[in-house]
């Protein structure tokens, strides 16, 4: 059939107008809208805060009937269906939080026809009521937001996420919409295997975030470098700082609270309470700091967040792109802060070792590993290789610390085969294996208790590295575990080892371009010094 497209955008911009008091559709959505409000099937790729929502909350008003959405977003349902009321639009949930009589209600109201959008948690689709209750109305549409979590290997899997595959078996007619901020080509493509959305359009917006300065430094003290960051450019400004820990969030909170930072902890640890009272704080006073895990964020629409700091390593690149997106969504300049250390490559190797799951399993989660310590090791423009990883080609963007004050790279092959060849003296000559500190100690001849001790002070590489200072040292520890040329044992004290490819450094078969480290200065990040 002909496709009539003048009439629906016209349908379709009233609605913008009248329900949402916007007057123009952005990017790709009046394309979205216009597929889906004819029928049509479409897969969303967007970047956080483009504005993901109203491609299936137009068309569901536009439809006739309920337009349902399927999101794992439960402790955002009642705020977002709170939002639409206000507008006017005929909103409810379906969630484990709700009491039998509110559920009941909503269902009865689905049922009379008399909503315009319900929100469903994933796993009410394992409730065969669910699936009958969607019979005795009318879907307009289904929308699948986050859609990432479909795809198995992601870092967001939810299992529930695989079921939505008989929503089409079952309803076979009614369009289908995924949404997602998450965007390789593999999850893009499990997206539309699992979902059997083969014949969707799809829809892939452009990645890039201009207005988010990308920056990676080394971590030396994490707390007093976060603390800098926070004096010298983002003065009473609001932001998200990331630790992997929720001991580490509970501790940097209370640091910053202690130097006059008014900061929230959270993570999903804490009552569910005090979850839910620091995050609502966060959305609406001006200038608070949460200090969370990753448990914080998801769906959260903040526009003014002015930096995000990450004190450890993200495990992945959509990790890091999803958490740093949530800077900035008003367009004004915002800062992506990580600071990233030698530790943090120890620890991560080790989870992995030890993570559950198969080989395959590990390698998955080595190979995203490895993704972003390439992002963190790169001499070239961040944003370049973040875009690039979302298969967008792009030009350096003359904002990010690369681009900014271009690290210099140096040979360091000579000092990667001290440190390689200290390992397998110990090794060899005294069947023992060590981590980073005791070796860089030997490297620069401190004569510490343990290296006297163990009489490491014989050894032939004893003094043989005081080219290099302590810190640069560790940085070459930390950049030949990144390129894989060194690796860390799974033992838990982070003990250091060869690799396969460590061989070839010590004959001399392959050279190391390493990094140069710029030493943390005390004064300013490169927006001040620039
Ligand atoms: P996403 O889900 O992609 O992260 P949202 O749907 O939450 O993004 O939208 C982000 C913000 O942009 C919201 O405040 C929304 O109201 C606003 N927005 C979306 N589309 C438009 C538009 N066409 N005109 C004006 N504002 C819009
Ligand atoms: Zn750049």
């Amino acid at each position: 059939a002909a496709r009539r497209v003048g009439a629906v955008t016209a349908t379709a911009l009233d609605v913008l107008a009248r329900v949402f008091g916007y007057d123009a559709f952005r990017g790709q959505q009046a394309e979205i809208i216009d597929t889906v409000v004819q029928g049509g099937d479409a897969i969303v790729l967007m970047p956080t805060g483009a504005g993901k929502s109203l491609c299936y909350q137009v068309p569901a008003l536009v439809r006739p009937g309920t337009g349902v959405v399927v999101s794992p977003l439960i402790a955002l349902m009642q705020d977002q269906v709170d939002a639409l009321s206000a507008l006017g639009v005929r909103a409810g949930f379906l969630n484990s939080t709700q009491d039998g009589h509110a559920r009941r209600q909503v269902e009865e109201a689905f049922a009379a026809g008399e909503l315009d959008l319900l929100y469903l948690a994933p796993e009410r689709l394992r409730v065969p009521s669910t699936l009958e209750l969607l019979d005795r109305g009318t879907v307009s549409l289904f929308a699948i937001d986050e859609a990432h979590c479909v795809a198995q290997w992601g870092h967001d899997f939810r299992p529930d996420y695989l079921q939505l595959s008989l929503l089409h078996k079952r309803w076979p007619t009614v369009p289908r919409i995924a949404l997602t901020a998450t965007a390789t080509e593999t999850t893009h493509a499990e997206i539309a295997r699992r979902l059997q959305l083969e014949d969707a359009r799809h829809f892939v917006a452009s990645f890039d975030r201009p207005n988010i300065q990308y920056r990676i430094v080394p971590k030396d003290n994490p707390r007093a470098q976060l603390l800098e960051l926070l004096r010298t450019e983002h003065p009473g400004d609001s932001g998200i700082v990331y630790c992997l820990s929720r001991a580490s969030v509970e501790q940097t909170a209370q640091h910053l609270v202690d130097q006059g930072i008014p900061a929230l902890p959270y993570h999903a640890g804490l009552d569910r309470e005090v979850r839910a009272t620091n995050q609502s704080r966060f959305l609406r006073e001006d200038g608070l700091v949460m200090v969370a895990t990753i448990a914080f964020g998801m769906g959260i629409d903040k526009p003014d967040v002015r930096f995000v700091a990450h004190l450890d390593l993200p495990k992945s690149v959509e990790g890091y792109y999803q958490e740093t997106g949530r800077a900035g969504r008003d367009g004004l300049p915002a800062t992506a802060w990580l600071a990233y250390g030698l530790q943090d490559v120890v620890q991560q190797r080790r989870m992995i070792d030890t993570s559950d799951g198969d080989a395959a399993h590990r390698r998955r989660l080595g190979a995203h590993l490895d993704a972003m310590l390439a992002l963190c090791e790169t001499v070239e423009c961040r944003r370049v290789r973040l875009l690039a990883y979302f298969g967008q080609p792009s030009t350096p963007c003359g904002n990010c610390d690369t681009c900014l004050a271009p690290p210099e790279s140096w040979d360091g092959t000579v000092a990667a085969q001290k440190l390689l060849s200290t390992i397998v003296r110990l090794e060899r000559e005294r069947g023992q294996r060590y981590g980073a500190g005791h070796l860089v100690d030997i490297l620069l001849g401190k004569r510490t208790a343990r290296v006297t001790q163990l009489g490491h002070d014989s050894l032939t590489v004893f003094r043989v590295g005081t080219e290099l200072t302590e810190p640069e040292w560790r940085g070459v520890v930390r950049q030949l575990l990144a390129q894989g040329l060194l690796a860390v044992d799974a033992d838990g004290y982070g003990t250091l080892r060869l690799s396969v490819t460590s061989a070839d450094v010590l004959t001399g078969a392959r050279q190391v371009e390493l990094r140069r480290e710029v030493v943390r200065s005390r004064t300013r990040g490169p927006r001040g010094s620039a």
